[in-house]
């Protein structure tokens, strides 16, 4: 095990960086092309940590690849932005080695500035909201639902904004959405968003994961005028969720990848402080949580995957 080492940290020097999110690194391939090196760390309440978790670049990217295919299959139309996980020439041996399963080449398109987001299950600021006043998302729901439960008649498609670094997201209503980028889109982005969960949740179910909620990004193909689904898929950064066997409504369920480290950071007094340096054992029990869903959703180890 630990074949990779980890990794908080990469400077590619054959690439021009673009950006730098909060676990992954963007950068240029050439015009058409981007190249995504997702890091080993790990961010909890919104902050980094300052260490990383062994092999959690590559559980997600490979997660993501897989999921991209899958999703090709499964979801008749679905274009996607994804090209393949092997290192572009232009980088040298020795980075290449240290990249090797942590990249996605993907086609460079034009992001539009929407989380698509969808929610099968009532909870976290869902939850919140209808607690509160009875609405997700501003839609009345029945009466009489539990913490978690599933949204009645099915998930339902709730876009927020893309906010600038350091802002967060707000709520928006699928008029202002259309506004954003155009009634054509919006209601090609909102059918594409709603048939890729229910294909991923029914997917995942069959292997004991419950994906509550997630947000998509999609892109527009201006050479042929298509909306391509782009970013990380049906990752546990994106997503929430949570093993089916210990799925009790009524509660907040456990994040399944987070929760050592959560309760960690709370016991400590640590929730929100920025650079905190996690304990071994603790990064080691999150790492295997990665996995448990890694092999839950995908059939095989990490490392079949690779040797695959
Ligand atoms: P964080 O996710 O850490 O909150 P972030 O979203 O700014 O921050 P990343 O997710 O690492 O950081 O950055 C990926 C960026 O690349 C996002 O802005 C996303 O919209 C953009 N992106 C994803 N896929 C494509 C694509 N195919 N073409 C162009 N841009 C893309
Ligand atoms: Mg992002």
């Amino acid at each position: 095990m630990g074949s990779n080492p980890v990794l908080t940290e990469v400077n590619l020097t054959s690439l021009p960086k673009l950006a730098e999110g909060k676990v992954r690194d963007l950068y240029s391939v050439d015009d058409h092309t981007l190249l995504f090196v997702t890091t080993d760390r790990i961010s909890a309440y919104d902050v980094v940590m300052k260490n990383g978790v062994p092999d959690k670049g590559a559980l997600l990217t490979q997660q993501s690849a897989h999921w991209f295919r899958i999703l090709s299959e499964k979801v008749p139309g679905l274009k996607t932005h994804f090209l393949t996980t092997d290192v572009p020439a232009a980088v040298s041996a020795q980075e290449a080695q240290l990249i090797r399963t942590r990249s996605m080449q993907v086609r460079k398109l034009k992001v539009f500035p929407l989380e698509a987001i969808v929610r099968g299950y009532v909870t976290g600021s869902a939850w919140k909201e209808y607690a509160a006043r009875g609405t997700v998302h501003g839609t009345p729901l029945p009466p009489g639902l539990r913490e978690c439960d599933a949204v009645p008649g099915g998930p339902i498609y709730t876009p927020s904004t893309k906010a600038p670094l350091g802002q967060h997201d707000e709520n928006i209503s699928r008029e202002r959405a259309a506004q954003i980028v155009g009634d054509k889109y919006a209601a090609r982005i909102e059918d594409l968003a709603l048939r890729v969960f229910a294909a991923g949740q029914a997917h995942a179910l069959e292997r004991g994961i419950i994906i509550a909620d997630t947000k998509f990004e999609f892109a527009l193909d201006e050479a042929t005028d298509e909306v391509v689904l782009v970013d990380e898929v049906l990752t546990s950064d994106s997503s929430r969720m949570w093993p089916r066997d210990r799925y009790e409504p009524g509660r907040d369920q456990e994040s399944f990848d987070k929760q050592f480290l959560r309760n960690w950071l709370t016991e400590n007094g640590l929730k929100g402080k920025e650079g905190v340096e996690v304990p071994e054992d603790i990064l080691r029990a999150t790492s295997d949580r990665y996995k448990e869903v890694f092999r839950r959703l995908t059939g095989k180890t990490l490392e079949e995957t690779l040797q695959g």
